[in-house]
């Protein structure tokens, strides 16, 4: 424990934003890192707790206390190892995960815990910046061959540890770019895209090959998902190929809302919006979505409707609303009931701060058209919540003008077919079935086939993605080698 009186003496620092005027002028991350002294301060106030409940409220274990009192000492370069040997790729998640570790920090019963984020941010940042993350090739070879379908964080973390165990990877990703949702989805404002690309550099030269625009299977792609494949391969092939194969493809298929007038032009699912606008700022073509000077509504109250409303932000749209079906939650949660579990309460999203209209409770009846079939306005209704049913307030029907309504309620599970194509049993909600503890874990029903991410869990984050890609590879190494030194 780097300050046994830390936590007395000093406040939590928390990160500042650029003014908003600024960042709506552009894509570009707008979180500036802490400075090396207040990532120390931040470091000294860490308890060192007898339970670090940090570490357990993190998914993939970071080793919080530890790095915290590296930092508190100035000792940068043992801090990246410690944060690395249970997270590859920090640099996402100092950005973009909601750090469920600060909610589980003892110090977050009075509301101030401590700035776990930023210190990673500050650890991982500095590690590139000096040149201490360098690729780790195996000192061996295995032999063996293993697929990884899917480029997120989950194949990503995946086809990492595979490659450091020795085995040749093959990432197999039906975009252009490799990243998954963090290329794909998320937008640059939260994630600038060179940092997979730095990631992607070092994975190469440990040994992972990336193979782009190639669809594992030829399926029927609902709207909303996205592809640039050009080539297919298909099951068969890479059970032959391969030694094994791990299913990462994440959970893609959009839940729609199949309402009057929902086939009206300007009515989409939100990653018909954000994708392209990803592709726009990588140099792509223009966005064909443009909502300059337009009534935007966005249909759900998650991450995905948010970066719509940054996105319609940066465009310059003349308003955005964003309404949910669910209750307002809790400005803040009692700590004693929740504490150290993730609450349910209010979140204001930076993109929030940077201009939107919230509302609660509220269901959307029909897209209503004008002229030439495009939308002009959306028919709701309020509801009333009780033990859990929700019900139409009568009366209470009302008009929201909109020119673009973006559909952001959630996923339903992976693509279509690809499951099917290889035979995986499904779970209820339809994504593949495999146990994460146990002799076999993470493998499905289909010998030599496992599953993880989003395609194995349902829609969740990039932190639980890739706990699931490491936890995968090492299964996936103990079954072709019969043991592993893979961390799980
Ligand atoms: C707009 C948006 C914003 C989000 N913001 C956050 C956030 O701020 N913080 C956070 O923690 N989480 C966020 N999430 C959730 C997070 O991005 C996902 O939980 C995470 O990316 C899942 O990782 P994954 O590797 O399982 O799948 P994905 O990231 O979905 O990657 C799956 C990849 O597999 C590819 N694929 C699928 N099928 C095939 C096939 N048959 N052949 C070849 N390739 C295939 C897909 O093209 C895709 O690239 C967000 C999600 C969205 C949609
Ligand atoms: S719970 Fe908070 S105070 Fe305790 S060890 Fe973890 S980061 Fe430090």
């Amino acid at each position: 424990m780097g300050k046994p009186t830390g936590f007395l003496e000093y406040e939590r620092i928390a990160e500042s934003y650029e003014p908003v005027a600024k960042r709506l002028t552009r894509y570009a991350e707008f979180v500036p890192r802490l400075t090396d002294a207040q990532a120390k301060i931040q470091g000294a106030r860490c308890m060192d707790c007898g339970i670090p409940f940090c570490n357990t409220g993190c998914p993939v274990n970071n080793i919080i206390p530890d790095w915290n009192d590296l930092v508190y000492r100035g000792n940068w370069r043992e801090a990246i190892e410690v944060l690395h040997s249970t997270n590859n790729f920090p640099e996402f998640t100092s950005r973009i995960c909601p750090a469920p570790c600060e909610a589980a920090c003892t110090l977050n019963i009075p509301h101030t815990p401590v700035g776990i984020k930023s210190i990673e941010r500050v650890i991982i940042d500095k590690a590139g910046e000096n040149g201490w993350v360098v690729p780790q090739p195996p000192a061996q070879k295995t032999g063996k061959q293993v697929a990884v379908v899917g480029s997120g964080p989950a194949g990503l973390a995946a086809a990492q540890q595979l490659a450091r165990a020795g085995h040749a990877v093959t990432v197999f990703e039906k975009s252009d770019r490799i990243g998954g949702l963090l290329r794909y989805g998320i937008p640059d404002f939260k994630l600038d895209k060179r940092l997979i690309d730095w990631r992607m550099a070092q994975m190469r030269a440990e040994g992972v090959s990336f193979a782009t625009g190639v669809m594992v299977t030829k399926t029927r792609l609902m709207d909303g998902v996205h592809s640039d494949a050009k080539k297919t391969i298909t099951p068969e092939q890479l059970r032959k190929d391969f030694d094994a194969v791990v299913l990462a493809g994440g959970a893609e298929n959009p839940r729609d809302l199949p309402i009057p007038g929902r086939d009206l032009k300007g009515v989409h699912f939100a990653l018909e919006f954000l994708i392209p606008q990803n592709k726009e700022v990588a140099g792509g073509k223009k966005n064909p979505i443009n909502v300059k000077g337009k009534h935007v509504v966005v249909i759900g109250g998650g991450d995905t409707g948010s970066d719509c409303v940054g996105t319609s932000n940066r465009h310059g749209a003349a308003s955005v609303t964003q309404i949910e079906l669910m209750p307002r939650p809790p400005a803040e949660e009692n700590g004693a009931l929740t504490w150290p579990y993730w609450p349910l309460k209010m979140r204001t999203s930076s993109s929030h701060e940077e201009g939107c209209e919230r509302d609660w409770a509220i269901g959307t009846k029909e897209f209503i058209g004008g002229k030439n079939n495009h939308l002009t306005a959306i028919r709701a209704v309020r509801l009333e919540w009780k033990d859990g049913k929700m019900a139409e307030v009568p009366g209470s029907e009302f008009e929201i003008r909109a020119d673009f309504a973006f559909l952001a309620m959630g996923f339903v599970g992976p693509v279509g077919g690809v499951l099917d194509a290889f035979g995986i049993a499904k779970d209820p909600r339809g994504n593949a079935r495999a146990e994460t503890e146990g002799a076999v874990a993470y493998h499905t029903n289909v010998p030599r086939v496992f599953a993880a991410g989003d395609m194995r869990r349902g829609q969740s984050l990039v932190v639980w993605a890739i706990r699931e890609g490491r936890q995968c590879a090492r299964a996936v190494d103990e079954f072709l080698m019969g043991a592993s030194l893979l961390p799980r």
